[in-house]
């Protein structure tokens, strides 16, 4: 994908404007591009820089709604999941899960059995995967290291592991390849109205070049998250409470120190029994542990793990595997990101909130589309550009959504076995090829043709696991233009290594890539520092 130029969208009437480049509107964008519209896709920030890099990385039905009877949500969601499966098989990888049963818990086992019967029926998968009730002796033979004291059984259910970030880069490309127009560090700073308030296009920001830019819109989708009531008020100059945001945060800890093996666990918290989860990441190594759910009044772009967060977290990581006793030195990293729920009735808390979604049609016209899932942003998307399509009043008739059917870039799975063997061929070291394959799918390739074409691409970039020729690819296939977005977004380092992959070779070669003066190359990296400063506890 290509960031679009300033002559690009300049004085352009696009029949939709999409803003915001989290999972939502890239789905809205990607359906509309699917379906002929002409779209352009505008992002603040970067790509899934907002709550979609920041979840616990689930593609899931959510069994837990079931306890507040959503068997709606989780129907569709599970619908949702087995989607992903057969069209993004790359970013979709099966995790086995442990639901645990202790004594004093709110659930009997054989009330779990049902809903377990609900999840794999609703899923319609349950011919190739159904749940198992487990005792005690199965699930410690299971994982040897879960707490034992009171534990009365539990089941081995599915669900599935994903990449959020990179899920939401592969439907930017997706929409990218329909002829969508794709911007990151774009913000809408106003929009553009007639004089009877109608919206008529968007005011952006070009965040990399200070140049503002009037651009037109027969449609503007508003898909900005927990940012939703910003523009809203743009909208309709009165204060808007329309998305009500909810702060999760996670942990990551090394499995040398947290010995979860091969199952995610579904448990209940010691402090106030909410439903947490440790999860072995699809990073080999790794476990996360989350997650915290508070009510968040702060600025979108401030959200951070507290003091509170880390240690509820701590607790929730050493209740599970009491053997662990990890502490603060023991953490890898944290992340924070918020919800953008849809309020609840008054007196719900954030636990029992609805993570439905909702489209509003604001008094100017535009569209807002708030709260929802990861699992759940590819219909989200498609009814958005129902309703804009209604509101268009196009005569034009927009194809069918392909979207259920149509597979995500990158996922061609099939051939990963040739791509092993031309890099074996090419002798690209396995543990890079496998690196690869994680994080371009069968994309992979391109990174190989660029090792091969060129000798000098092979150099790795100090001790980052990164070659010249796969940052070069980055750079100009994947819209990388800062530290943060390769680091954070593009290789997940931020996530997963405790130096969050901050390496001179990499700034080094970076900056070059993208023409950087040495002032930028400090400011990159100091910002970097900030960002994981926030995130670090040793
Ligand atoms: P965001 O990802 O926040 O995207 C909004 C974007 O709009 C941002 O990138 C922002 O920079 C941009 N923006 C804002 N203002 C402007 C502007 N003026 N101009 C241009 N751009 C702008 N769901 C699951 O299915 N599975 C899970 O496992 C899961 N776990 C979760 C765990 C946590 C802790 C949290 C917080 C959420 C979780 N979710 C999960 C929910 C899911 O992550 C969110 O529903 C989803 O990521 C929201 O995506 P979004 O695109 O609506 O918002």
């Amino acid at each position: 994908m290509k960031r679009a130029s300033h002559s690009d969208i300049r004085g352009a009437v696009f029949d939709l404007v999409v803003v915001g480049g989290g999972i939502t509107g890239a789905a809205v964008a990607r359906d509309a591009a699917a379906r002929g519209l002409e779209v352009l896709l505008v992002e603040k920030d970067d790509f899934a820089a907002g709550t979609s890099s920041r979840s616990s990385k689930l593609i899931h039905g959510g069994l837990r709604y079931l306890e507040t009877y959503q068997f709606h949500l989780v129907a569709e969601a599970l619908r949702e999941r087995e989607v992903s499966l057969r069209t993004a098989p790359h970013r979709a990888h099966i995790m086995p899960f442990l639901y645990l049963v202790y004594e004093g818990d709110p659930y009997p086992l054989r009330m779990l059995n049902f809903a377990l019967t609900f999840y794999d029926a609703a899923s319609g998968a349950w011919r190739k995967r159904r749940h198992r009730m487990l005792k005690p002796d199965d699930i410690v033979r299971l994982e040897p290291e879960v707490r034992r004291d009171g534990l009365l059984g539990g089941a081995l259910f599915f669900d599935v592991a994903t990449d959020d970030a990179r899920l939401t880069l592969d439907v930017v490309e997706a929409a990218s390849q329909q002829g969508c127009l794709v911007m990151n560090h774009a913000e809408v700073v106003d929009l553009l109205r007639t004089q009877s308030g109608q919206v008529v296009g968007v005011v952006v920001e070009d965040q990399l070049s200070g140049a503002r830019l009037n651009v037109g819109a027969k449609q503007v989708v508003n898909a900005t998250g927990p940012w939703t009531d910003r523009l809203r008020q743009i909208e309709s100059g009165v204060p808007a409470a329309g998305v009500r945001p909810a702060k999760g945060v996670h942990i990551t800890l090394r499995q040398a120190d947290f010995p979860l093996t091969d199952h995610a666990l579904f448990l209940r918290s010691p402090t106030d029994g909410r439903v947490v989860w440790p999860i072995p990441a699809t990073e080999p190594g790794l476990v996360y542990v989350g997650t915290t759910d508070t009510d968040y009044t702060g600025a979108p772009d401030d959200v951070a793990p507290t003091t509170e967060d880390i240690d509820y977290l701590l607790a929730v990581a050493n209740h599970a595997l009491p053997g662990a006793q990890v502490d603060r030195s023991h953490i890898v990293g944290s992340w924070a990101g918020l919800r953008p729920l849809v309020p609840p009735r008054p007196g719900t808390n954030n636990d029992k909130a609805s993570r439905e979604h909702r489209i509003d049609e604001g008094p100017g016209g535009m569209l807002s589309i708030s709260g929802g899932k990861l699992t759940t942003a590819r219909v989200m998307g498609a009814q958005v550009v129902d309703a804009a399509s209604r509101l268009l009043r196009t005569r034009r008739s927009l194809r069918p959504s392909d979207t259920a059917t149509a597979r995500l870039p990158g996922s061609d799975v099939a051939s990963y076995d040739s791509i092993r063997s031309l890099c074996r061929v090419a002798e690209v070291p396995d543990h890079l090829t496998e690196s690869w394959l994680r994080r371009y799918g069968s994309r992979a390739e391109q990174v190989l043709q660029r090792w091969e074409s060129d000798p000098a691409a092979r150099e790795m970039l100090g001790d980052s696991g990164m070659s010249r020729a796969e940052l070069a690819y980055m750079v100009e296939h994947e819209a990388v233009h800062s530290l943060q977005d390769l680091l954070v977004r593009r290789t997940s380092a931020f996530f997963w290594r405790a130096d969050g992959g901050l390496d001179p070779a990499v700034v080094a070669e970076l900056g070059d890539l993208l023409g950087w003066s040495e002032a930028q190359r400090e400011a990159e990296v100091t910002a970097y520092r900030r960002l994981l400063t926030a995130h670090r506890y040793d």
